[in-house]
């Protein structure tokens, strides 16, 4: 627990966020500014810093997470964002599942 870091805020209940699913290791909620039609948050419920520092079964869990999502919404296509380091605003890791949204992209 990082009392700085507005995921483990969340993760603690100490925000009115909405969690939509919860599994062992993880939480998942909204993104406070969607950048697609269904954009949702996997977040680890333990304060790890990205994907260089984690173990593998909340990597996995992740994975098993975001398909369970697809699967149970029917969800034809989706992507995935993990943003590390330097590349990312909040140090507490996350999965960005982004659903409906277009294949006509560069990236
Ligand atoms: P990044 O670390 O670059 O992957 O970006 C962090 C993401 O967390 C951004 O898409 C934010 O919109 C999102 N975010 C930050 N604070 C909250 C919050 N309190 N609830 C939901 N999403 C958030
Ligand atoms: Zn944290």
């Amino acid at each position: 627990m990082n009392e700085d870091c507005i995921f483990c805020r969340i993760v603690k209940g100490e925000t009115d966020t909405k969690i939509i699913k919860e599994s062992e290791r993880l939480i998942v909620f909204k993104d406070i500014s969607p950048q697609a039609p269904i954009h949702l948050l996997i977040v680890a419920k333990k304060h790890i810093q990205d994907i260089t520092r984690i173990d593998e079964e909340t990597w996995n869990e992740i994975k098993d997470v975001a398909t369970g999502i697809a699967k149970a919404r029917s969800i034809p296509g989706f992507r995935l964002v993990h943003n590390a380091g330097d590349a990312s605003l909040v140090k507490h890791i996350h999965v960005h599942f982004l659903g409906e949204v277009s294949g006509e992209r560069k990236l």
